[in-house]
C-alpha cells in the first residue's frame, strides 16, 4: 500500500509540475485555436493571491462578499476601492464584475429579505437590484468609476427576460448620468453582459444576444434550474449532472446564439473546469472558461495538448446520444487522450 501511494503521489506531483508550467503559457491548441482561461474571484483572500500573469483575466468577480463581510450596506467608496483594486491587479486584462447576487442560498440580516418557501425561485439577484434602486445605483456608480482603472465589464445575474436586461442597462445609464452631473469621473463605455443561468435565458438567448455585449454561462444554477434539482440538496445530487444531455444542449444553444450575434460566450460555473466536459466545451467554440485559480494550469495544459481538429466531430457525436451514460462514455475517450 505504501508503494502504491508513493507512486500515486509522485505521479500527482509530476502532473502538478506540468500544470504549473502550462499556466505560464497561453491557452492555445497545437493547431492554433485559442480560448481564454480566466479565474473566478469572490473574497478578499483570492484578491491577494491573484496572479494576472497566469490567466487571461477575471471571468467572474462575485461582489457578494463586499456585502456579506459587513453589518450594513457597503458604501459606494468601499465598493469602488475593491473594484478598482481588482481592475488594477488584472493589469489591463479583462475583469467581469457581477452585480449583487444575493438571496437564494445567500442571506443578509440587514437587507431584511423575506423568508420564502422557494428562495432559489424567489427574490434574489437582479430581481432585488431592480426593486431596490438605491442599492443597485450605489454599486453601479462604484463600478463605473472603477472602470476607469482597467478593462472592466459589468455582468447581471439571473436574467430571465429582455425587459430585465433593458431595465438593468437603463439603471447603468442613470448611474452614469448622476456621476456626470456631480462631476465625478467615470467610464464612458463599459460592456454590459449577462449570466445565462436560467432555462428562460437559454431559450431567449437569440433575443438577449442582440442587446447584451457578452454571455457567461452559469452552470451551477443552470443545471439546478434545467433539471429541477436543488444544488444544495444531497438527496438529489445524482440528478445534478453537468453531463445531462438537456444541459449540454442548453450550452450549445447559448454558444450558437451568442456567436450568431457576434458576441463572446464564456462559462463561469464549476463545469468550466470539469475535465469530462473540457473537450466538448472547446469543440463547441466556447470563448472563455473561468474557474477557481487552482484549476487554471490543468485546463491550460489540456488545451495546449489537444489539437482542435481532433475534436470537430465531438459535439454532434455527444449530442446525438439519448442517454447520459452514452454521452459520458464518448467524453471519457477524449479525456484520456488530452490530459
Ligand atoms: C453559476 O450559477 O454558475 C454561478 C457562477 O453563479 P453562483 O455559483 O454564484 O450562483
Ligand atoms: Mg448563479
Amino acid at each position: 500500500a505504501v508503494a502504491e501511494f508513493t507512486r500515486a503521489g509522485a505521479a500527482q506531483e509530476a502532473a502538478r509540475a506540468r500544470w504549473r508550467e502550462a499556466a505560464a503559457k497561453p491557452a492555445v491548441t497545437p493547431d492554433g485555436h485559442a480560448a481564454s482561461v480566466c479565474v473566478n474571484s469572490g473574497n478578499t483572500d483570492s484578491l491577494k493571491s491573484f496572479r494576472a500573469d497566469l490567466c487571461d483575466g477575471v471571468g467572474l468577480f462575485r461582489t457578494e462578499f463586499l456585502f456579506m463581510d459587513q453589518n450594513d450596506y457597503p458604501s459606494e467608496e468601499l465598493q469602488y476601492r475593491a473594484s478598482r483594486a481588482v481592475a488594477e491587479a488584472a493589469a489591463g486584462k479583462e475583469v467581469i464584475i457581477r452585480t449583487l447576487d444575493i438571496g437564494g442560498d445567500k442571506q443578509l440580516g440587514y437587507m431584511d429579505l423575506p423568508k420564502e418557501a422557494n428562495p432559489f425561485l424567489g427574490y434574489r439577484a437582479i430581481r432585488i437590484c431592480l426593486d431596490r434602486e438605491e442599492v443597485f445605483k450605489t454599486q453601479l456608480r462604484a463600478l463605473l468609476r472603477a472602470a476607469l482603472h482597467g478593462h472592466v465589464k459589468i455582468m447581471f445575474p439571473m436574467i430571465v427576460t429582455l425587459e430585465e436586461l433593458r431595465a438593468a442597462k437603463a439603471a447603468v445609464a442613470r448611474a452614469r448620468a448622476s456621476l456626470r452631473a456631480e462631476g465625478v469621473p467615470c467610464a464612458d463605455h463599459v460592456p454590459l453582459g449577462i449570466m445565462v443561468e436560467t432555462p428562460a435565458a437559454v431559450l431567449l438567448s437569440d433575443v438577449l444576444a442582440e442587446e447584451a455585449d457578452f454571455f457567461s454561462i452559469g452552470t451551477n444554477d443552470l443545471i439546478q434550474y434545467t433539471t429541477a434539482t436543488d444544488r444544495m440538496n444531497e438527496r438529489v445530487q445524482y440528478l445534478y449532472d453537468p453531463c445531462n444531455l438537456s444541459v449540454l444542449r442548453a450550452i450549445q444553444t447559448v454558444i450558437q446564439n451568442g456567436h450568431h450575434a457576434h458576441i463572446p460566450v464564456g462559462m463561469c460555473g464549476e463545469a468550466a473546469s470539469d475535465e469530462r466536459l473540457l473537450p466538448l466545451l472547446l469543440a463547441m467554440g466556447l470563448d472563455e472558461l473561468s474557474m477557481v485559480p487552482a484549476q487554471v494550469g490543468r485546463v491550460k495544459h489540456f488545451i495546449q495538448n489537444t489539437p482542435f481538429a481532433t475534436l470537430k466531430a465531438l459535439p454532434a457525436e455527444v449530442l446525438g446520444q439519448r442517454e447520459i451514460g452514452e454521452a459520458k462514455r464518448i467524453l471519457a475517450q477524449y479525456e484520456k487522450e488530452g490530459l
